[in-house]
């Protein structure tokens, strides 16, 4: 069986420039087809602000990207626990011997990934939407709905929680699940600057009706995000076809008292809020591969943005697919040594954002209870290194041999 040489990309966010660039390094040649005309667009999700864990970082930095993610990206080591009043519940302070987490606007990243990999000559096409695949036994072509089309000699779906290619490896493939929460942003608030304190805290609350998250950005200006209840499922184009002012009345009903969500809520204006939409986690799914197709970040395992970990997991999985075809000629045992390396850890971190998931949703006992608790547990069996030290100190041993 002849080593795999080409290999088409599908979907240019965060997994797809990566795994381009990690092929690359591995001496293997792909190009990336993202359905969007623009790399940065902010009208998909793509808007807001995501953090990249040590582990997303150390990995970056495997492609010599990681400074440029310094560059981009605010330090945010410390994480801080409240209630909806404000009062400390627990801290998680960054572990030791680890950089701190950096927290990029989403645009800024994809800017980032899309230059480096244009740098290493990799070819990113815009407009190009994957319909279909044609299959052979020595390689696969994509149908774009364009009407062109591209072969390779395997065919890479980095195409999201929506995937298309997860659809065609696997008709019967599981769908994405609702978490129960709608998410929401208020991304440059700058009118009461430091409302959330000294600059590199996280800070996570659990409000009276809602969860949300606030922090102080580098220029002062105070980012907050809402993860509101809603039990009947909806999809982000139906959220987003709400007015954005109805929106901000319903979150300022459910934030009301909330400290300082109630205070930032009521400065905002529809055209500040960031409508992200449904919660999803991808539950497992029973193949991430078949023949030539293979699944890569959020299309095999998304793990709900609770985790904090989707993109740091996508990045890591880039890289680890790139190894194993580095050192296996037969792509599909390449892909099954992928599947072997990655699906422990995806699945356990996903496990768990389902809980954190439940957290946040959960109601006013449950609530009271969770704050009478976390005192104690982040003393005790919920210390920083328990909660987040498999996660974060992860590493990846690029010139470790991979055996089928
Ligand atoms: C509100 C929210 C907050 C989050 N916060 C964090 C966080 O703080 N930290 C973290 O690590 N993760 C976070 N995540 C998760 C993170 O955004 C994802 O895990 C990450 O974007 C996955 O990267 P990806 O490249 O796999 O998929 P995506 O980023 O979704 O990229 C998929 C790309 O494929 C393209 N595409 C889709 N279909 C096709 C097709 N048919 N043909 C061609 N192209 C196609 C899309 O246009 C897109 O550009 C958050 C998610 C949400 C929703």
């Amino acid at each position: 069986m002849n080593r795999v040489e080409t290999a088409l990309i599908i979907g240019g966010g965060i997994a797809g420039p990566v795994t381009a660039s990690a092929l690359r390094k591995a001496g293997i040649e792909a190009t990336v087809h993202e359905a969007y005309d623009t790399t940065a667009n902010d009208t998909d999700g793509v808007g807001g602000a995501l953090t990249i864990a040590p582990n997303g970082l150390a990995a970056l930095g495997l492609l010599g990207v990681e400074e440029a993610i310094r560059d981009i990206g605010q330090p945010m080591p410390d994480m801080v626990f409240e209630n909806g009043r404000g009062r400390r519940l627990g801290k998680a302070a960054g572990l030791p011997g680890l950089p701190p987490s950096r927290t990029v606007r989403r645009a800024d990243l994809h800017r980032v990934l899309h230059d480096h990999a244009v740098a290493q000559g990799i070819r990113i096409e815009h407009g190009k939407r994957l319909v279909g695949v044609d299959e052979a036994p020595d390689g696969v072509t994509a149908r774009f709905a364009d009407g062109t089309t591209a072969g390779a000699d395997i065919l890479i779906g980095a195409d999201g929680i929506r995937s298309t290619v997860r659809t065609l490896i696997d008709p019967a493939a599981p769908e994405p699940q609702y978490v129960g929460l709608l998410g929401f942003g208020v991304g440059t608030y700058a009118a009461n600057g430091a409302a959330s304190g000294p600059a590199g805290v996280m800070h996570f609350a659990f409000g009276k009706r809602a969860f949300f998250g606030h922090w102080t950005q580098s220029d002062g200006s105070t980012a907050l995000f809402c993860n509101l209840p809603w039990p009947e499922p909806m999809t982000t184009a139906e959220a987003r076809a709400v007015p954005a002012a109805d929106w901000l009345r319903r979150l300022r009903a459910a934030h009301e008292g909330d400290v300082p969500a109630e205070e930032i809520l009521r400065a905002a204006t529809p055209e500040m809020l960031l409508v992200a939409g449904p919660l999803e986690l991808m539950p497992p799914l029973p193949h991430w591969y078949r023949d030539r197709m293979v699944l890569v970040g959020d299309s095999a395992h998304a793990p709900s943005a609770s985790s904090g970990q989707g993109a740091s997991l996508a990045i890591e999985g880039s890289i680890q697919l790139a190894r194993c075809l580095r050192d296996i000629p037969d792509p599909t045992t390449a892909f099954a040594a992928y599947q072997r390396l990655r699906r422990p850890r995806t699945e356990k971190i996903a496990a768990d954002a389902a809980k954190t998931n439940n957290s946040k949703a959960a109601g006013p006992v449950a609530k009271a209870l969770m704050a009478l608790l976390m005192p104690i547990m982040t003393k005790t069996v919920m210390t920083p290194e328990k909660m987040f030290g498999a996660t974060h100190r992860h590493r990846i041993d690029w010139d470790e041999v991979v055996l089928p």
